[in-house]
């Protein structure tokens, strides 16, 4: 049984450069992220992505009222993982914010996705595999691997933050160093 979990946290196509709600740089991460799923891979141990999957008409966006434009809409390509991620073929996705009427920013308010099914939360499909210690990359810093950190630690796992493995948005310049700092005094490692 794995022990370890990697969550790669919405690594999508709009979240990149020439996407709808792009993370300057972004796509730096990738190549670091497939080390990561790499070694994973190699030692049995477990990868899950998640992945914001909105309907068109979603709460948090702009034309409904929300902060964002439209992004990670379900269908198109900005909803898709970065083409050049390679992960293995059945490697379990977790979709949020997929009703119109809730946003998520964590992973942790994920279902599993499979087969046009959406099942389990993440910490349980975690727990079930044996997962006591995760992983955590991807986009972006300050919102969506924040919530996603936070929420890791609240449910009792042992939480990394892969430092080179994120990006953030910085709305205001440093959000993402203040990120950091808050999942750490949490009791994230940084790694
Ligand atoms: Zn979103």
């Amino acid at each position: 049984m794995p022990q370890k979990a990697l969550i790669i946290v919405d690594l999508q196509n709009d979240f990149c450069p020439g996407g709808a709600l792009a993370v300057t740089n972004g796509d730096q991460v990738v190549p670091v992220i497939q080390d990561w799923v790499n070694r994973f891979h190699h030692d049995h141990q477990l990868i899950v992505t998640t992945q914001d999957a909105h309907p068109s008409n979603h709460v948090s966006f702009q034309a409904q009222g929300g902060p964002w434009p439209p992004h990670c809409v379900v269908g198109t390509p900005g909803f898709r993982l970065h083409p050049d991620l390679w992960l293995p073929a059945d490697t379990p996705q977790f979709h949020k914010g997929f009703r119109e009427d809730q946003d998520a920013y964590s992973g942790f308010e994920g279902l599993l996705s499979e087969g046009g099914q959406r099942t389990l939360l993440l910490a349980d499909f975690l727990r079930q595999n044996g997962v006591t210690e995760v992983y955590v990359a991807g986009l972006a810093t300050d919102y969506c691997v924040r919530a996603t950190v936070l929420d890791a630690l609240k449910e009792g796992f042992k939480t990394w933050v892969i430092a080179d493995g994120v990006k953030g948005v910085d709305v205001n310049p440093g959000d993402s160093d203040r990120a950091l700092v808050e999942m750490a005094r949490r009791g994230a490692e940084l790694i």
